[in-house]
């Protein structure tokens, strides 16, 4: 195998219980805060991640009615910091990588393989969490989705609190797809091995979500690999993911159906990590 794909949330980090635990952290805070329903919090969450088609919008506090009704003077972030304050520590705590993940990319790289990332997470979230989990220089390409639209007036470097040398990534080489382009829309993958100039047959991909990775991989025809290591069992954070996320409710009905009755079957899984790769292939540069 020439050339390595990988899926990055939770196939090389537990995206889904940082997210869980810093956003429930959030929530809390902010319903404490501001004397607002959580629930009630939740329903206008989920109109802003819409409108912004991701559940990882950064001015998210602004555009909340309540919370702009309660503070009538200053803008809701700066009312409510502490409440951010509450997510960021969280998020910062509870990335890390799956076991075994730095090992087998550094064995994998020493090969002469390239490794590619491809993540529909928005932009800025996705470079922190490469940054934050050291890396940056192991993955050789990222492709992600761009990042979310601003408000007018307001630019990703106006809401910046330190230089802008602390973002971004020094080593690996970002790419951006089309905004709205989605897995399992197999464009990304065809542009990534023109890329790469690699065959199908010698390029494999990995990646947690049935429906979205191991469909998208089969169809166009590379090696796919099911991190079923990945897939969570949280099932209290996935009611609030579903309550507040961008998702349509056609999104949440066929990953139900899936989750249900997978009628997708992988060719391979790795059951426990992500070192299951170098038992199931032969990686060697082209
Ligand atoms: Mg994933």
């Amino acid at each position: 195998m020439s050339l390595l794909i990988t899926d990055l949330d939770n196939t090389l980090w537990d995206w889904f219980h940082m997210w869980h635990t810093s956003f429930s952290a959030m929530l809390n805070r902010l319903s404490e805060l501001s004397g607002v329903p959580q629930n009630q919090l939740e329903a206008e969450i989920r109109e802003v991640h819409q409108a912004r088609a991701t559940t990882e919008y950064s001015l998210l506090l602004d555009e909340l009615p309540s919370l702009q009704e309660r503070s009538p003077k200053s803008s809701p972030m700066q009312t409510y910091d502490e409440a951010l304050h509450a997510l960021n520590s969280a998020r910062k705590n509870t990335i890390s990588l799956y076991p075994g993940v730095k090992k087998t990319l550094r064995e994998i790289k020493s090969r002469g393989v390239p490794v590619i990332a491809y993540t529909e997470s928005i932009s800025f979230w996705s470079e922190w969490r490469m940054r934050n989990t050291g890396l940056d220089g192991l993955i050789d390409t990222m492709y992600s989705s761009p990042d979310h639209d601003f408000p007018h007036g307001k630019t990703p470097e106006s809401i910046r609190m330190y230089p802008s040398s602390d973002y971004g990534l020094k080593k690996t080489e970002h790419r951006h797809v089309r905004q709205g382009l989605l897995k399992p829309n197999k464009e990304v993958l065809r542009w990534i091995l023109e890329d790469f100039s690699v065959d199908r047959r010698s390029t494999v991909y990995i990646g947690d979500s049935l429906m979205k990775d191991v469909a998208m991989a089969q169809e166009f025809g590379v090696h796919d690999v099911h991190a079923a290591y990945g897939v969570s069992h949280d099932r209290e954070g996935y009611e609030l993911l579903r309550r507040v996320s961008h998702w349509t409710e056609e999104d949440i009905r066929r990953e139900k159906i899936l989750a249900e009755r997978p009628d997708i079957a992988p060719t391979r899984t790795a059951h426990k990590g992500f070192s299951e790769l170098l038992d199931m292939f032969d990686f060697q540069g082209a």
